[in-house]
């Protein structure tokens, strides 16, 4: 898909502010610092469209990028990080399961993941969220410049073995040198046309 255009439409901080419109919602969620930004950037050849926090933690709103005039990208708030309070931790667990079960139209959720390090007990908790709600979820592996091209498979393996999938279903991706964004289109055009 050519992304013809990308903009900034809004950012949600509860559910008043959650756009309604019916058209695919493309969502990306991940723990803080995992590369969501930068991923979201990578994917629609931006620089500077979702900003790259140097503060984890610190976004805690739910962003619309609208593309093409034809669906959204949605950043959900980073979870689990350390520095922040249970109740604050609560809040954007809150904010997360509003969002996704009031959005009339949610096209796939992309569950990021650092290729490095096994699932968190955070991450391991919105997968069972989301298997247990059926909503169709992928997850994308990030940073995999960071290990040789053989060690990042053995993670993928690792990773998909660790959560019972198989490792097709857990797409590489690297924000610094643009490996996997086809991959990520790719997906991303079957569950548009579906
Ligand atoms: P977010 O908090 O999930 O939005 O994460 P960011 O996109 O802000 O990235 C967090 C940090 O990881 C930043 O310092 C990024 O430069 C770095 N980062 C993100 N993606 C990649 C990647 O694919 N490769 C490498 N080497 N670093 C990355």
């Amino acid at each position: 898909m050519q992304v013809r255009s990308a903009v900034f439409v809004t950012s949600a901080a509860d559910s008043s502010g959650f756009l309604k419109r019916p058209i695919p919602h493309f969502v990306f969620a991940g723990r803080s610092n995992v590369g969501k930004s930068s991923l979201l950037n990578s994917l629609l050849n931006r620089k500077k469209l979702a900003k790259t926090s140097q503060t984890p933690g610190k976004t805690r709103l739910v962003n619309y990028f609208l593309i093409n005039d034809q669906f959204f990208f949605v950043d959900i708030p980073g979870y689990g990080y350390a520095k922040v309070s249970k109740q604050e931790q609560e809040k954007w667990g809150s904010l997360i399961e509003d969002y996704l079960t009031e959005t009339p139209f949610i096209g796939v959720i992309f569950l990021l993941l650092d290729i490095r390090h096994d699932p968190s007990v955070h991450d391991r908790q919105m997968i069972d969220w989301l298997r247990a709600t059926g909503f169709p979820f992928r997850i994308i592996l990030t940073k995999a410049d960071k290990l040789s091209r053989n060690k990042g498979l053995q993670q993928q393996r690792n990773l998909a073995k660790q959560l019972g999938m198989s490792n097709t279903d857990l797409i590489v991706t690297s924000s610094q040198n643009g490996n996997g964004m086809r991959d990520v289109w790719t997906f991303l055009n079957q569950a548009f046309e579906e």
